[in-house]
């Protein structure tokens, strides 16, 4: 079924193994002064012994002042090579191909990460970092070039396999080349091939140190998203002169950070949304083209291939959420792949925050030493209560370390409330991580034990060597008169109520705007009141952008800085700036304003159990990414 995506390739003078490519993604795990550490170096191993055709790092800076991150790798000084090279040594031995990309983030860096003014072509601020940057003399870009030509030759001399220069995503090079960014009237700006002479001389600078036979991969937005910026007619025209001008393959994203949901798209858009790009590039060059764009799943990467679309394609964050995937869908082990779920809480919500990369679906990221599961030196008995994603991580982590394991869960199915999550619409994918648990459960023995509530009195008569409370939350109660002719969030997402015609989601948190999307994605008319001044506002950036904008797309009303008195037989008072005002009428009115833990349990088996944890909501209401970690990790303290 994957011939397609199972066959080598030629970059330049290397041969990949397969078609797989991890692209570079921004993890945050390297020293401050660019130099590589160990979680790394591992994190990286752990996709070469995966089986993927092709590393990609995140971007090396060519200078400190072209780092928009403040732990990204670099390669400015020769002082940086070493670490560097036992990177790549780590990787050849474990058969891996590794490619450094480099870069200089321009405009998109910021003055609080490398302490001074950012550069640009022209004195304009990227739209997202707000920054104005001081305009490049001319002597300072030809300096910026030799930098991009020494990084290449110490990425070269510290073993790496070839290159990828970051053209995409509004960095320094894009800015040069779109309009959006460049407004420069010398030889560096207006007609195309004026735009074009920054990166071209780049090339020419990295071939001069670097030789010819060096692979050079020159990744470009399609499109850049954002007006008055490039679209995909001019880029296939620059993919053409790049190919002239030596570049050994093209890789085709989107987007710059003022359009950053096409960087790193959230489950609201579609899996290859960006494929057409590739084609139309792949139409015009020669050279091998890499696509990318939320590809989660080698099946899709295969049609994408056959389709003639792309030669290669680039898969980031399934690589965050399973390293191990190409190797599975070698063996056909489909149903074992962990899937990225487009969540963005780990990646993008860690990132943005200048803190180190983690994954909801996979807590082991960046910590695979730490966190390695080994078995456990005494076999034990361990009950697990409640099935949600704290407590299937929790038992499973302990299963495959050899305990055994009883999983207690009241409702009929596994995940618990998390399978709510997946209701509204974008959420779908939620799905794919609780059936692979359940998968991952049942092939390490975990005996589950369903519409069974885990009791004291369970305890108290089998004697486990251990309990795991992870029984969550319940939604909180609204407490205002009239509070029971209400129905919760979860009851409607659960569809074990009926709804009305016109609706009031009291709360507009993530769990109650996505309440409100769903249902009007079926036909209510809904509002939501917030006590807030704007809804959503815990959701991810990217996530956020796109429920609101479905929110306004089906007419959702919002009632604002709205505090809710009462819920009244018509509708419901809310008092806003001190003064009351009634709202309605509404046929059904929601609650969802927030959760309380669930762990009654907790201090009756104090005493009783041997061992006794309790993790995930049960513990605390937090995301499911703290969830998932903490079932992960009591599976190993066990
Ligand atoms: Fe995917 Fe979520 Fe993991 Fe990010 S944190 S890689 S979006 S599953």
């Amino acid at each position: 079924m994957l011939e397609n995506v199972f066959s080598p390739v030629r970059i330049g003078t290397v041969e990949i193994p397969n078609r797989l490519v991890v692209p570079a993604m921004v993890m945050n795990y390297c020293n401050a002064d660019g130099t590589a550490t160990e979680r790394y170096i591992a994190c990286h191993e752990a996709k070469a012994r995966g089986g993927w055709g092709l590393i990609i790092t995140e971007d090396y800076a060519v200078a400190p002042e072209g780092r928009g991150f403040p732990n990204i790798p670099g390669l400015w000084d020769d002082g940086q090579i070493e670490g560097h090279a036992e990177l790549t040594r780590r990787i050849h031995d474990a058969g891996g191909t590794i490619f450094a990309q480099i870069y200089h983030a321009g405009r998109q860096a910021t003055s609080l990460v490398i302490g001074s003014q950012p550069v640009a072509p022209s004195p304009i601020p990227c739209p997202l970092i707000g920054e104005t940057p001081r305009e490049l003399t001319i002597p300072e870009i030809r300096e910026i070039v030799k930098k991009f030509g020494d990084c290449a030759l110490r990425a070269q001399q510290a073993g790496f396999d070839g290159i990828e220069v970051h053209g995409a995503h509004g960095y320094l090079i894009a800015q040069f080349m779109s309009l959006h960014a460049n407004k420069r009237s010398d030889g560096y700006g207006g007609s195309l091939i004026n735009r074009l002479r920054f990166p071209l001389e780049v090339l020419a600078d990295i071939r001069s140190k670097a030789g010819s036979g060096f692979p050079v991969i020159f990744r470009i937005s399609g499109d850049e998203l954002v007006p008055g910026g490039r679209t995909i007619e001019e880029t296939a025209a620059i993919a053409r002169v790049l190919e002239h001008n030596g570049v050994d393959a093209v890789h085709v994203s989107a987007g710059t950070y003022g359009s950053g949901y096409a960087i790193a798209p959230p489950a609201a858009v579609a899996h290859g949304w960006i494929t057409g790009y590739a084609q139309a590039v792949k139409q015009v060059a020669g050279v091998p083209i890499v696509t990318v764009g939320r590809i989660t799943d080698p099946l899709l990467a295969e049609a994408v291939i056959a389709g003639g679309k792309a030669d290669l394609v680039a898969m980031g964050r399934a690589s965050l959420a399973d390293p191990d995937l190409p190797k599975k869908a070698a063996a056909g082990r489909f149903e074992d792949i962990n899937r990225c779920i487009g969540c963005m809480q780990g990646c993008m919500g860690m990132i943005s925050l200048y803190q180190p990369a983690t994954c909801l679906v996979n807590p082991a990221l960046g910590l695979e030493e730490e966190l390695r599961i080994r078995p456990a030196e005494t076999k034990k008995r361990v009950f697990i209560a409640g099935a949600g994603p704290a407590g299937m991580e929790a038992a499973m982590v302990a299963a495959k370390r050899g305990h055994e394991v009883s999983l207690f869960e009241r409702e009929d199915r596994l995940g618990g409330q998390y399978s709510l999550a997946a209701v509204p619409p974008a959420k779908g994918e939620i799905t794919a991580f609780i059936s692979w648990l359940g998968k991952q459960l049942a092939d390490s023995g975990v005996s589950i034990h369903l519409e069974t509530e885990l009791t004291e009195e369970i305890v108290s008569r089998e004697k486990p060597d251990a309990v795991v409370i992870a029984t969550g939350s319940a939604p909180a109660p609204l407490g205002v008169p009239g509070s029971e002719r209400a129905v919760t969030a979860h009851d409607v997402l659960a569809g074990k109520v009926a709804v009305g015609r016109r609706v009031a989601v009291i709360g507009g948190g993530m769990i109650g705007a996505e309440t409100a999307h769903h249902l009007a994605r079926h036909g209510r008319e809904v509002t939501i009141v917030e006590m807030l001044p704007a809804v959503a506002q815990d959701a991810q950036e990217y996530v956020r952008l796109f429920l609101l904008e479905g929110l306004a797309e089906r007419g959702v009303a919002m009632q604002v800085n709205a505090t809710v008195i009462a819920v009244t037989e018509e509708g419901i008072t809310i008092e806003r700036g001190g003064e009351r005002e009634e709202i309605g009428p509404f046929d059904t009115v929601v609650t969802a304003v927030g959760l309380k833990p669930c762990n009654g349990l907790r201090s009756k088996l104090e005493r009783k159990a041997a061992r006794l944890l309790t993790v995930g909501d049960a513990a605390g209401v937090r995301k499911a990414l703290e969830a998932v970690a903490e079932g992960y990790r009591a599976g190993l303290e066990i």
